[in-house]
């Protein structure tokens, strides 16, 4: 059995799941089991609530919540004093602490620092700052305080920093509550390199030992399966994803099988988490694979299991599916089930991606009603299940409860460290439950560094009002609200849907390649795909063709721009319907990943759409005011026949955009394609013909740019030119527009620029990571976006580049038509060349010499340093992926068009650093890694330079959300996919009528 169609209609699922639920469940019998409970904890919270309280008073819906959370996810990594400053004072400050630098006359800060000092009192005996200290000490205490309370609320989560720790600790909660059992977390960020990876598998298998010897060693520590662990797959490879499904089978699935021997050895439990939705499938195969391996060498033990989301909306299929895997292999599973961690992610990734519906459910009752459908099949298939039900919540709890009763199986509740405690206090100290019944608390363990994600994570839970433990500690709410039922289908609030998300424009439809129905038909279509370039145009042809452009052009102007705009919706639509089609071209003729196809294609449909609509905004003619007796109307026309000269790097998306936005604006057009990625432009065209755009209106003109480019920008009857590509060719073009006789013919030019990103040290060096090998690496480095030169302070220098380079390691270099590939091959030979200079340039290798692969050392020297990667195939054209790092920024002369990227280490002002960008002349893309944000606004003010992006990679920008386009040496703007663009396509006609001309100011007399 294969799971369903993630992305399904949410609302006949939930049908089903309340209908599942319903059947088995007394809910007012729920109300009368729970309510005592919500009260008694109420009337005497847990530890807990100091922290509780504070959410309460700072919710993360305000800036106070927010700056906290900011703190707590930042500050405790940040390595040096000055930056630390910075960051708490920025948050401090921006939350209207009132703005006081030091903080300590402002009452909101007083607050918080209050309540600060009351939860350290509270907490750590050895507290010695009275909050008067505060008014006297300045910055440096405030910061310190700030760090204080932040590792507080840290504490609150973790149960010791190491396994040692937290063993002795479970071990001293379970002297008073014997009925407590542990399943322990090793805590980090997944791994993003091998090393990583060993890591994360190192401190496993030194948990498991050291939980295998506390059972040994100690009399009180319970039965063998007391204790567990939770593994996280992601943990323990770097590239645990769809699309490296083979090498994670063949690499990772051997690594947890160690681990899960070494658990069945000791009898101790072993759980697989759950986590993001498109690693969903993956990890059911390998752990199939495991349960086959168990099924040979531990067939009696019972301790093997795997977390599973009731949040997404195939989860009941999900619990079919495992159930079915567990008899097949005559395993019975633990099976945790929670409702889901990642739901916010959740959605913006299905938003991005242009998905047709969430895989998680949108309205938080549906997640509780799925949780209680889904509890009822765990609790019903006994022979395949062990059910182990995590949540906080009481409603949820007593379901449970009622649920087991009735269905007399066996079962645990498991609850997080930190949260839960008064809830399943009450509910032990209640008859509602066997006193033989038992509580896993999940228990981090690790470093407060560590902790950082699951920190956030769990603030996010705990102070989303939706949540329970949030309402749970707010008096306002009454117990029957807290405790209503979630079995109802109504939605109070329609979500909207990921193509309704840029209302009223429908967004494109994407592509989820890690799910084999949706790639299905793209890779059926690069079977039948076959590139035949067509002849190059002769110099008479494409002189021939602007003449015929010229001739098109009035009647084409004089057409409503509701019909020019109709017709480009109809492309867009058509283009839609043959994505798979035109992703397998681009995958053949330019090179393209199928990532970045899907992207290019769903690209070229906003523009087509985006600019229909933004024609007839611009295009409507303005009535202007004037004396009596006179009607003053300006009509925005075409201009004439329009050049469009598209680089080979966006062979689609580039080429829609400057056709498209000249067409709808009136303008005829020749478009002249690179020479590299002709085919894809002509089939673009085919589908404007179809559409209605008549053959004279558009023509395309195939050649090289120094011949056929260079005839068509010289031709008189060019009334405007607009290119991407290179500055150098973009200068070509203005001078030979400026030597042409008659009118004056604008230009539009899109350059290229020296993109940095600069990173301070309160960035995550993880999410640092991620942004830099997209930005720099995608596509091969052939984006005019990508970046060249990465900007990192010195403190964190080492740790991100051995980072960097270590990823860097993972990336699968070659074929674009395989799914594994992330670097392709460079357009042709002549950049191959021209990359391969600038590598030996850089790196001082011999020309062409298969590089080392690079150990984890940093590199030694700057200026020159040994490059990070491998391989450099002639053949091919394939260069990979390299690193180099450089003494200064301004020893960065030029653009270098491919996957090399630059690193230059600073300290001090980061303002400096933005002026040396900015003093390299190029303005197009610009990536700030900080956690401060003032000076992530401050430094965005600073830079000259088209796109900021901060805390993200720095490419892929989307139309109509991220206008493109640069300044400087970078182009001369506007921005394809803003509200600027199209008027620069456009000329105006006023036209004035003396409306007294003939028989007299009627108007004004009957008025
Ligand atoms: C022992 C244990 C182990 C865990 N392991 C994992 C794991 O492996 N993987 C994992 O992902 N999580 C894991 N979690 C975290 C778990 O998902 C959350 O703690 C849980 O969702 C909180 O639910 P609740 O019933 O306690 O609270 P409630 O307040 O009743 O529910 C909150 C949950 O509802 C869902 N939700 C919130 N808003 C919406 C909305 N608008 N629409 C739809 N759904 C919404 C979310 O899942 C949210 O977490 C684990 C939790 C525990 C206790």
């Amino acid at each position: 059995m294969r799971l369903p169609f993630p992305y399904r209609d949410e609302p006949a699922i939930v049908r089903r799941n309340v209908d599942a639920a319903a059947a088995v469940l007394d809910w007012p019998q729920v109300i009368e089991t729970a309510r005592p409970w919500v009260a008694a904890v109420r009337e005497n919270p847990p530890p807990f609530w100091a922290m509780e309280s504070l959410l309460k008073e700072y919710p993360i819906s305000k800036p106070e919540g927010l700056a906290l959370m900011r703190l707590a996810e930042a500050l405790l990594r940040v390595p040096d004093s000055a930056t630390a400053i910075a960051l708490t004072a920025d948050q401090l400050g921006r939350a209207s602490f009132d703005g006081n630098s030091d903080g300590a006359n402002s009452s909101a800060l007083g607050r918080l620092s209050n309540s600060v000092i009351a939860l350290s009192k509270k907490t750590l005996p050895d507290t010695d700052q009275p909050p008067g200290l505060f008014a006297k000490l300045g910055a440096k205490t405030v910061v310190a305080a700030t760090l204080r309370a932040v590792q507080l609320l840290a504490r609150q989560f973790v149960l010791g920093q190491t396994i040692e720790d937290a063993l002795s600790e479970a071990r001293s909660q379970r002297r008073s509550e014997p009925h407590l059992r542990f399943s322990f977390d090793m805590l980090g960020e997944g791994a993003r390199t091998m090393d990583d990876a060993d890591r994360y598998f190192a401190s496993y298998q030194h948990a498991i030992r050291m939980l295998a010897q506390a059972h040994a060693a100690a009399t009180d520590a319970g039965p063998a399966d007391t204790e567990g662990i939770s593994i996280k797959l992601s943990a323990l490879h770097p590239r645990y994803e769809d699309a490296q499904r083979e090498r994670v089978l063949a690499e990772l699935v051997p690594r947890v099988w160690q681990l899960c021997e070494m658990a069945a050895n000791a009898r101790i439990n072993l759980t697989i988490d759950a986590e993001e939705v498109d690693r969903l499938e993956l990890s059911l195969d390998v752990f199939e694979a495991l349960l086959q391996r168990v099924q040979t060498g531990y067939p009696t033990w019972t301790g093997f299991g795997l977390a599973l989301q009731a949040y997404q909306t195939r989860s009941l299929e999900l619990i079919e599916h495992v159930g079915a895997l567990a008899r097949q292999y005559g395993v019975r599973l633990m099976c945790r089930l929670v409702k889901g961690a990642y739901w916010d992610s959740e959605i913006k990734r299905a938003q991005e991606m242009g998905l047709p519906a969430y895989p998680v459910f949108t309205h938080k009752h549906h997640s509780d009603s799925s949780y209680l459908a889904c509890a009822a099949s765990l609790l019903k298939q006994k022979d395949a299940f062990f059910p182990q039900f995590a949540t906080h919540n009481a409603g949820t709890i007593a379901a449970i409860v009622q649920m087991a009763k009735r269905f007399d199986a066996p079962f645990e509740l498991q609850r997080l460290h930190g949260m839960g405690s008064g809830v399943y206090r009450e509910l032990f100290a209640s008859r509602a439950i066997a006193p033989t019944q038992t509580l896993r608390v999940y228990a981090p363990v690790g470093s407060h560094e560590d902790l950082l994600a699951y920190l956030v994570r769990r603030l996010l839970e705990n102070g989303a009002n939706s949540s329970f433990v949030h309402q749970l500690a707010d008096d306002a709410v009454p117990a029957e609200e807290l405790l209503a039922s979630p079995l109802h289908v109504t939605e109070a609030r329609p979500f909207p849907l990921p193509r309704d998300i840029l209302a009223p424009r429908r967004n494109s439809d994407g592509v989820d390649l890690t799910v084999a129905t949706m790639r299905a038909p793209l890779l059926a279509a690069l079977a039948t795909t076959q590139i035949n370039p067509p002849a190059d145009a002769t110099s008479e042809q494409a002189s021939a063709a602007v003449q015929r452009a010229h001739a098109a052009f009035h009647d084409w102007r004089n057409r409503p721009v509701s019909e020019r705009a109709a017709m480009l919706r109809h492309t867009a639509d058509a283009l839609q319907a043959e994505l798979p089609r035109f992703c397998a071209l681009l995958v053949t003729e330019a090179f393209k990943t199928w990532g970045d196809a899907v992207a290019e294609v769903r690209e070229a449909i906003d523009f087509l759409r985006y600019y229909a609509d933004e024609a007839e905004r611009v295009c409507a003619p303005i009535t202007l005011p004037g004396p009596t007796g006179e009607s003053n109307v300006l009509y925005p026309r075409g201009r004439g026949a329009w050049l469009c000269i598209s680089p080979w790097n966006f062979p689609l998306a580039i080429f829609m955009g400057q056709v498209a936005a000249a067409l709808v604006t009136g303008n005829t057009v020749v478009a002249k394609p690179a020479e590299q990625t002709p085919v894809v432009a002509l089939e673009a065209v085919k589908l404007l013909h179809t559409s209605g755009i008549p053959t004279d209106v558009l023509q395309t003109v195939t050649g090289l740019g120094e011949t056929v480019g260079a005839t068509l920008v010289a031709h008189a009857q060019v009334a405007g030119v607009v290119f991407t590509g290179s500055t150098q060719v973009a200068k070509i073009i203005q001078r030979s527009l400026a030597a042409k006789d008659g009118p004056i013919v604008p230009l539009i030019a899109e350059t290229g620029g020296i993109n940095a990103m600069l990173v301070d040290s309160t960035a995550l060096p993880e999410h640092v990571a991620d942004a830099v090998v997209q930005s720099a690496f995608r596509s091969a480095g052939q984006r005019c976006s990508a970046l060249r030169l990465l900007c990192v302070h010195e403190e964190i220098a080492d740790h991100v580049v051995t980072m960097l380079r270590g990823a860097m390691n993972e990336l699968v270099v070659g074929d674009t038509a395989s799914l594994a590939t992330d670097v392709g091959p460079l357009i042709d030979q002549e950049a191959f060349d021209g990359i391969r200079a600038h590598v030996e340039r850089l790196g001082g290798h011999p020309a062409g010499a298969a590089l080392p692969r690079p150990d984890s050392g940093l590199s030694d020297g700057r200026g020159g340093a040994a490059p990070t990667t491998w391989v450099i195939d002639r053949d091919s054209h394939t260069i990979g992926p390299h690193l180099f790092e450089v003494d200064s920024i301004a020893a960065v002369k030029q653009e270098i068009f491919g996957p090399v990227l630059q690193v230059v280490r600073w300290s001090g002002d980061p303002a400096a650093v933005i002026e040396q960008i900015n003093a390299l002349g190029f303005g197009l893309t610009l990536g700030i890694q900080t956690r401060i944000d003032s000076r992530a606004d401050a430094l965005a003010r600073q830079a000259h330079v088209g796109n900021v992006y901060i805390n993200r990679n720095i490419i892929g920008a989307v139309v109509g959300v991220q206008p493109f386009g640069g300044e400087g040496l970078s182009g001369t703007g506007p921005k394809a996919g803003g509200p600027f663009y199209l008027p620069r396509f456009l000329g105006e006609q006023t036209i004035t009528i003396n409306t007294v001309a003939a028989g007299g100011n009627v108007t004004l007399m009957t008025a």
